[in-house]
């Protein structure tokens, strides 16, 4: 597998105390080609969650630390990952509990014990719903519009003409707007795992990116964080 398709893939956190299921779901997801994080904590999840958030959480509604619900609610609250898909398990199964995991923002809810096959549809559903554009094969932002398949990235309509590295790159910025990457992230992204880089490389693509993106008094798209990394400015186009 290369490192594009790697970087493509979604990736989940399964938060859930009981070791058997997290396994289970774990192997599960992995074999459909996802890339899986856990944790059994919800005071774990949080940080990992503000560090990084995945592309979808499974969320037990009962554990230690903070619970599913709460974890779900502080979701809801912060902009970056307000559209983050949440699916919560729990034991319990009755209509009114059902109503408060779907009222806090839950995007699905699941009943202990469920069948891991209607899980694994549910999730495929809910990637399908919060990523289109891994389908469509493009991404825009703003005036900013990057497509895949014909390698050609626009800006207000007019061409702008990158290397593969800052192709790769942006696509990958793109991909979650207003998420901050360390440098060691980007590396490992989009130049690969084993590549023995320095990360102040990633410096000099990003500064050839912005300097290739924006022309005269055009807004950088592209933010640096000091001491944390870079994103793409999920208020690009919206201000
Ligand atoms: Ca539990």
């Amino acid at each position: 597998m290369n490192v594009r398709e790697d970087a493509n893939r979604p990736s989940i956190l399964i938060v859930e105390d009981e070791a058997a299921l997290s396994l289970l779901l774990t192997y599960n997801l992995e074999a459909e080609g996802y890339r899986v994080e856990r944790c059994d904590r919800g005071d774990e999840a949080e940080l990992l969650l503000a560090e990084s958030p995945p592309d979808l959480v499974i969320l037990d509604w009962m554990l230690p630390g903070v619970s599913g619900l709460e974890i779900c609610r502080r979701l809801r609250a912060r902009e970056v990952t307000r559209g983050l898909p949440v699916i919560m398990l729990t034991a319990r199964g009755d209509e009114g509990e059902r109503i408060r995991g779907l009222s806090v923002g839950a995007d699905d809810y699941v009943v202990k014990p469920f069948s891991v096959p209607e899980l694994m549809a549910r999730v495929r559903a809910l990637l399908r719903r919060a990523s289109p554009e891994r389908i469509a094969g493009r991404l825009a932002a703003g005036d900013i519009e990057l497509d895949r398949e014909t390698r050609r990235v626009r800006r207000g309509g007019r061409e702008i003409h990158l290397g593969p590295t800052e192709f790769r790159l942006l696509d990958y910025l793109l991909e979650k707007p207003g998420r901050i990457f360390t440098r060691a992230q980007l590396l490992d992204a989009v130049w690969g795992m084993s590549a023995e880089i320095d990360e102040r490389t990633v410096d000099v693509h990003v500064g050839r990116l912005r300097r290739a993106l924006s022309r005269g008094r055009e807004t950088d798209p592209i933010r640096t964080v000091r001491g944390a990394g870079y994103g793409f400015d999920e208020m690009f186009g919206r201000a």
